[in-house]
């Protein structure tokens, strides 16, 4: 077993953060080891300007695997570490050179510890001679077969070949909670993982209108927020009845402004459940110009029926850069199950693609759809989603 082996965790992002950035590093740290709980002999040095993970035997590619989709980790080195002494550090130089392989080389140095003797040009030249008297080696500073970098540090040298792009972002519940509306199709769950990215956790919120939807659906949802459960371990799924809603919607309101009036209903529960749930704003997958309630004209008039915050992170998205995302975080090939929405159900033949607000009122004011919001509401299910809860499916 190779003692002295770590991941080195580096934050990117974060370095902006200022005087929140101890507070941040804390937080990813936390989901660092939450996420890798099942490995309890890895052992953990959080310091200021990187997180040190100990390997302690354990293969460094399968706990890799697991730091690449943390929120808030830009780069991770696979790094052996040594007393801050240039023999050990040759030592760990001469034993990373494949003499089969490599016919090149080059020697990169960062002194952070000014009180290191040498400075980075001295102990590159050093150890490049050591190397260059070892073994039939060249030195080409452009297409090095191997790359060798040294960090001379306060704490310690660390010394390493191997770096790896971690997935960016900032740590997950950094930037609070907001309601995601969950459909099932391919945007939302991009949407979702957009916000996770950004260090915004989730609950999500499903509108189910059974038997207009069936029960698949649950699960195609359960499916897609397992998936997800990667980046957020627990995930809250509120699932809220709606076929009372869209029933009245369809007997007193003109075909084509049923849609409209049924996202308006969406918009005013999400706000409702999102104050209860104390989250800071609406997600949804909604993209402009995507279908006829996504114009600008028909955003307006189903948004102005709520005060809180939304967030459509896909506002200005093609529909082929989202399927690549989803593609990416493997959620694609669920979403593309064929379940009906509530959505897609009732879809008209022609909705109006720039509904006037008055009219909307109008028809609105023809049901008593405040006391069905609130029956829908308290009729909510709510299932906590964990990436232990086979059951589910
Ligand atoms: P998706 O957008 O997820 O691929 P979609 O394109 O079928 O599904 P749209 O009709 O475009 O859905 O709806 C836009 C957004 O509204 C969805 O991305 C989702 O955030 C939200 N939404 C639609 N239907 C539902 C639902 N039944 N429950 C919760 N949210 C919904
Ligand atoms: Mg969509």
């Amino acid at each position: 077993m190779n003692d002295n082996l770590y991941l080195m965790v580096r934050f990117g992002e974060l370095n902006t953060k200022g005087k929140n950035k101890k507070d941040f590093i804390l937080l990813l740290a936390k989901n660092i080891k939450n996420s890798l709980k099942d490995y309890q002999y890895l052992e953990y040095d959080v310091l200021y300007d990187h997180i040190y993970i100990k390997l302690n035997g354990y293969n460094y590619e399968e706990i890799l695997d697991t730091l690449k989709d943390i929120s808030g980790i830009k780069k991770i080195s696979l790094v052996y570490k040594c007393e801050k002494n240039l023999d050990e550090i040759n030592n760990i130089c001469l034993s990373l050179i494949d003499q089969t392989n490599d016919k090149t080389f080059k020697l990169n140095c960062k002194r952070a510890d000014k009180s290191f003797p040498l400075h980075s040009d001295e102990i590159i030249r050093k150890i490049a001679t050591n190397i260059l008297k070892t073994y039939h080696l060249k030195v080409d500073v452009h297409h090095p077969d191997k790359n060798i970098f040294i960090e001379v540090r306060n704490e310690a040298c660390y010394v390493f070949e191997k770096t790896f792009e971690g997935a960016g972002g900032y740590p997950l519940g950094s930037g609070g909670k907001a309601l995601l509306m969950l459909s099932g199709g391919i945007d939302s769950p991009v949407a979702m993982y957009l916000m996770m990215k950004r260090g915004i956790k989730i609950d999500c919120i499903h509108f189910a209108s059974p038997p207009y939807t069936q029960v698949g659906v649950i699960y195609k949802l359960y499916d897609l927020l397992h998936v997800l459960n990667k980046y957020q371990d627990k995930i809250n799924l509120i699932i809220v009845p709606f076929t009372k809603i869209q029933d009245a919607i369809y007997n007193f309101c003109p075909e084509s402004y049923a849609i409209t009036i049924m996202r308006r209903m969406m918009y005013r529960i999400s706000e409702q459940i999102s104050k209860q749930r104390k989250c800071l704003a609406i997600v949804n997958g909604e993209s402009i110009g995507q279908v006829a309630s996504q114009t600008l004209v028909s955003m307006q008039t189903i948004n102005e029926v709520i005060n809180t915050l939304v967030i459509r992170p896909l506002a200005v998205f093609d529909k082929t850069d989202i399927i690549s995302i989803a593609q990416k975080i493997k959620t694609y090939d669920i979403s593309i199950r064929p379940f009906e929405d509530c959505c897609t159900i009732f879809t008209p033949k022609s909705p109006k693609t720039a509904p006037k607000s008055e009219d909307v009122s109008y028809y609105e004011s023809k049901f008593d759809w405040k006391s069905l919001i609130d029956d829908a509401i308290k009729n909510i299910e709510v299932k906590l989603i964990t990436n232990k809860d086979d059951d589910l499916i």
